[in-house]
C-alpha cells in the first residue's frame, strides 16, 4: 500500500484553511473524534481559531504560515471557498490536501463552474460571460430581466445586481467595478434545493438527503429535510446531477450542489460549494453522520458509510438581524425561551459582534414527525422574530 492510501488515525493533527463557522464546526467534530487541529486565519478572533489547538494567524498566501501548516498537519482541508487555489497546490506538494486546488479553482469562478456543469450534461440557467464592453453589447435580449453576478468572490447574494434593461445592465456592471461577470437569466423559481455528496480518494460516494431551501434576500434562511420534502423523482434527479458534477471534478471531499426548481418542475443547477454548506448543518443533529464528519472521513481516508437521516428536521439560520429586533442596540435573543421547546439544538459560532446579515448561528429542530418539527420551528421563529415560512 502506498503512503497516500494510508488512513490518518485519531491522534494526528488535521488542518483547515479558513477560520469561519464551517471551520469551527469541522474542528469541533475532529476534536470529538480525538484529532488535534490547526486553523490558518489571520483574524485572532476567528470562530474556528478560538477553538482550535493551533491557530496560525497569517494570510492564506503567507509562505511561513503555509509552511507551519504543513509542518503541523497530516492532512489539510478548506472551509472558505475563496482560499487561493495556489495555497492548496503548495500544501499538496508535501501534504494530503482535499479538495484539490484544481476543483476549488472551478468553484471559485462562476464561468468555469457553468462550463463544468455543461460538460457534465447538467442543465444550467441561460447565461452569458461578460468581460468586455463588446461582450456586454452583444448579450442576447432574452437574458433580460436577469441577474448580473461577479464571476469571482460572490457569496450570500453579494456581488450581484438584478437588471431589467440594457441601460441598467451597463450601469450595474460599472457599479460592480467592470470585473468579469456572468449575466444569468432571471428564472421563475418554484423552489430551491441542494445536495451534499462526499467523495473519497477511491471515487466512492455517499450523500446526505436532498435539502429543500428557502432563501431570503439572497441568503439561506430555512432548510427542511424529511421524507417527501421534495417530489422523489426530482430529488433523485438532483442527486444524480450532484454525483456527476463531483465525478467530473475527480473530487475528494464534501461538495454541495445548489439547484433551482423551476415552476414547470424542471431542475437547473445554480452553483457548487467545495466544502460543507449552510444547507447541510441539519446533519449535525438529524443524521448519524454529519457533513463535518464526512469532510473528516474524506481527508483522512477513513471509510465513507452512507449517512442516515434519523429525524425529520428544519434548520433556521440565525442572522445578526435577530439581535436588532428591538432597535439599534443589540439585544441577545431569548435563547432560553427557544430552548424550552422540544428538539431545539442551538449552534452559535462564537462571533462577538452581531451585525445585520451576518451568520451568527443556526437552530436545528428535530422531532418525531415533519408536522411536529414544523410546529416547533414556527414557534421558535416567532420567538426570535424570524418571519414564518
Ligand atoms: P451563496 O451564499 O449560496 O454562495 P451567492 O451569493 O453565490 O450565494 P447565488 O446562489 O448565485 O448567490 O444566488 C443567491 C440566491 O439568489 C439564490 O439562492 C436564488 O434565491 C436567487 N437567484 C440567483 N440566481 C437566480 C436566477 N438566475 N433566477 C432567479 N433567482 C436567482
Ligand atoms: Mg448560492
Amino acid at each position: 500500500m502506498s503512503a497516500d492510501q494510508d488512513v490518518i488515525l485519531p491522534g494526528a493533527t488535521l488542518g483547515v484553511l479558513g477560520g469561519g463557522q464551517l471551520g469551527r464546526m469541522f474542528v469541533q467534530e475532529a476534536q470529538a473524534m480525538g484529532y488535534f487541529t490547526a486553523v490558518l486565519d489571520a483574524d485572532p478572533t476567528s470562530p474556528a481559531g478560538l477553538v482550535s489547538h493551533h491557530h496560525i494567524r497569517t494570510g492564506y498566501e503567507d509562505a511561513q504560515g503555509l509552511a507551519e501548516m504543513a509542518r503541523l498537519c497530516a492532512a489539510v482541508t478548506t472551509e472558505f471557498e475563496n482560499v487561493p487555489a495556489a495555497a492548496l497546490d503548495l500544501l499538496a506538494q508535501t501534504r494530503r490536501v482535499s479538495p484539490a486546488g484544481s476543483a476549488v479553482a472551478i468553484a471559485q469562478d462562476r464561468a468555469a463552474e457553468k462550463a463544468h456543469f455543461v460538460r457534465c450534461g447538467v442543465p444550467v440557467a441561460p447565461h452569458a460571460l461578460i468581460e468586455s464592453p463588446e461582450q456586454m453589447a452583444a448579450v442576447p435580449a432574452d437574458l433580460l430581466p436577469g441577474i448580473l453576478k461577479t464571476a469571482r468572490m460572490g457569496y450570500d447574494g453579494k456581488g450581484q445586481a438584478r437588471v431589467s434593461t440594457p441601460a441598467e445592465r451597463a450601469a450595474a456592471w460599472q457599479d460592480l467595478g467592470g470585473v468579469p461577470c456572468v449575466l444569468e437569466k432571471m428564472l421563475p423559481l418554484a423552489q430551491e434545493c441542494s445536495v451534499i455528496v462526499a467523495r473519497g480518494r477511491d471515487g466512492a460516494m455517499v450523500h446526505l438527503p436532498v435539502q429543500r431551501n428557502l432563501h431570503r434576500g439572497g441568503i439561506l434562511a430555512v432548510t427542511e429535510v424529511y421524507e417527501q420534502n421534495l417530489p422523489p423523482a426530482l430529488a433523485a434527479q438532483a442527486l444524480a446531477a450532484a454525483k456527476s458534477v463531483a465525478d467530473g471534478l475527480h473530487y475528494v471531499g464534501v461538495l454541495c450542489v445548489e439547484f433551482f426548481v423551476l415552476q414547470d418542475g424542471s431542475l437547473v443547477v445554480n452553483e457548487i460549494a467545495p466544502r460543507p454548506h449552510n444547507s447541510g448543518h441539519y446533519s449535525q443533529d438529524a443524521c448519524d453522520v454529519s457533513q463535518f464528519e464526512l469532510q473528516l472521513r474524506c481527508m483522512t481516508g477513513l471509510p465513507l458509510t452512507q449517512p442516515r437521516l434519523h429525524s425529520p428536521t428544519i434548520m433556521l439560520n440565525l442572522l445578526g438581524d435577530l439581535w436588532f429586533a428591538q432597535g439599534d442596540a443589540p439585544v441577545t435573543p431569548a435563547w432560553e425561551q427557544v430552548l424550552a421547546l422540544p428538539g431545539c439544538h442551538l449552534r452559535l459560532y462564537g462571533k462577538r459582534d452581531a451585525k445585520r446579515g451576518r451568520k451568527m448561528g443556526h437552530l436545528n429542530v428535530t422531532g418525531a414527525t415533519p408536522e411536529a418539527v414544523r410546529a416547533v420551528a414556527l414557534q421558535a421563529a416567532a420567538i426570535l422574530g424570524i418571519a414564518p415560512f
